[in-house]
């Protein structure tokens, strides 16, 4: 999910410094720089969650709660970079010229295979409950 979060990303930001309307770039209007920011960090909070819970693996620690977190947060944030890159790139970005609304697609499969969002909040909720048992 944080691969296709990245790919449709990188594909996107490379459009918005082509295409030019009003004269000026898509990436310099700050109308889009913020979103594109906002959508930035939040592709690099997931990814720092996937090597977190990789990294608790590798080295011998429980790793459940802080797997199911990231599975769950890239999913969503596959999810609304995808969608919002379609938004970015305007009518093409609609159509199959372009990877961008295949990226859209594929991405909703994160919040069912491999245990579904529902399943991976599960999980949290209990790991939680028993981290704060008394
Ligand atoms: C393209 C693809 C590839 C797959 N690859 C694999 C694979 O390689 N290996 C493998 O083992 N499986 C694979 N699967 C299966 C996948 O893991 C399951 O589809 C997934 O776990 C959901 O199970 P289900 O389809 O039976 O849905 P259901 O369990 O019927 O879920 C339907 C809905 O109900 C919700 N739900 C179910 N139980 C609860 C609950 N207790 N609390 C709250 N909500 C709940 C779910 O979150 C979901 O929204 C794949 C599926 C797809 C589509």
């Amino acid at each position: 999910m944080l691969g296709m979060a990245q790919g449709c990303f990188d594909q996107t930001i490379s459009y918005l410094q082509e295409r030019k309307q009003f004269g000026s770039r898509l990436i310099d209007f700050q109308g889009m720089q913020h979103q594109v920011s906002e959508v930035a960090t939040e592709i690099e909070a997931a990814r720092l969650m996937v090597y977190n819970a990789a990294r608790m693996k590798d080295n011998g620690f429980d790793f459940i709660k802080e797997a199911a977190m990231a599975k769950y947060y890239s999913s969503v944030i596959a999810t609304k970079t995808t969608s919002r890159c379609v938004e970015w790139m305007g009518g093409v970005g609609f159509t199959k010229d372009y990877p961008i609304e295949k990226y859209y697609r594929d991405c909703k499969i994160g919040t069912i295979y491999g245990g579904t969002s529902n399943i991976q909040l599960n999980t949290i909720a209990k790991l939680v409950d028993a981290e704060y048992k008394k």
